[in-house]
């Protein structure tokens, strides 16, 4: 990891589950860690519980970046701030209940605008950022096996309406942005990672209290993170699919 030290992580959806756990362990690691989410008090709840020596490697930045000026703003104040961004941890997402064919069109719009674009927006501006300054940086989609082929929901689970959309436009958005880097001669990397089942805010307790011990925990994802950010820089992880051993969907 010594290529990252005080290199600037941004990442989407700090302030709980996978992403609070990559801000973790990339502060740990000696990054610069950006986190964005709208929740500013998780956030500063966050900062707080990291060792003091950590503390001054987190940053948080208020912004929903399903709003393209709000991730506007917490990207010119990281650029302004910071110096610019090397690496994108672009995690934040959510899922609303019900079903595609009949839920309200402003929660399919929701999902699709969290998901995908957000993603989209940082990305965009994350990549920006890399090229004018010519850094060989990283772009981490934090994906699902929702968003796979091959995925095939358990019957008996409220299906993932426009989640599952949401995510395998992520897929594609992840494989445009290598072949579009790797044609303007660019050195930066990306990686999709595709967690099944993780024991987060996101999911339902009920379905919690169906997998029991068969679920993954955030550390897990962040430690995916971690090694795909720790390969040499010839290398590229392009995808990395984890479930917890026993888990069929
Ligand atoms: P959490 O609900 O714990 O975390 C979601 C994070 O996204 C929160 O920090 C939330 O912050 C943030 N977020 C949501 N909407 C926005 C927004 N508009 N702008 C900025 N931040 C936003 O769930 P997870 O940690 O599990 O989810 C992280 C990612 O992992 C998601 O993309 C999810 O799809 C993916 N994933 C999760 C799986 C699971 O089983 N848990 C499985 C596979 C993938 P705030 O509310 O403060 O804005």
């Amino acid at each position: 990891m010594d290529r990252w030290q005080n290199r600037v992580a941004v990442i989407s959806g700090a302030s709980s589950g996978i992403g609070a756990a990559c801000a973790r362990i990339l502060v740990a690691a000696g990054l610069q860690v950006v986190g964005l989410a709208r929740r500013a008090d998780r956030l500063e709840k966050l900062r707080q519980s990291l060792p003091a020596e950590q503390r001054t490697r987190f940053h948080q930045q208020t912004c929903d970046v399903s709003q393209e000026s709000q991730a506007n703003n917490a990207f010119e104040w990281i650029e302004k701030e910071l110096g610019g961004i090397d690496v994108l941890v672009n995690n934040a997402g959510i899922v609303l209940g019900g079903q595609l064919i009949d839920m309200p069109t402003k929660d399919i719009s929701n999902i699709l605008q969290t998901n995908l674009m957000g993603s989209i927006y940082c990305t965009k501006l994350a990549t920006g950022s890399m090229i004018r300054r010519q850094v060989p940086g990283h772009l981490i989609f934090v994906n699902s096996t929702a968003g796979v082929a091959g995925y095939k929901p358990d019957p008996a689970e409220e299906s993932l309406n426009a989640y599952t959309p949401s995510k395998f436009g992520l897929t594609a958005v992840h494989e445009i942005c290598r072949q579009e880097l790797i044609q303007k001669g660019s050195k930066i990397k990306t990686t999709s990672i595709n967690p099944g089942w993780v024991a987060t805010e996101i999911v339902p307790d009920e379905t919690k209290a169906k997998l029991g011990e068969v679920i993954l925990q955030a550390d897990d994802v962040a430690q995916a993170v971690l090694y795909a950010l720790s390969t040499p820089a010839h290398t590229q992880v392009e995808q990395i699919t984890l479930r917890a051993v026993g888990e069929y969907f």
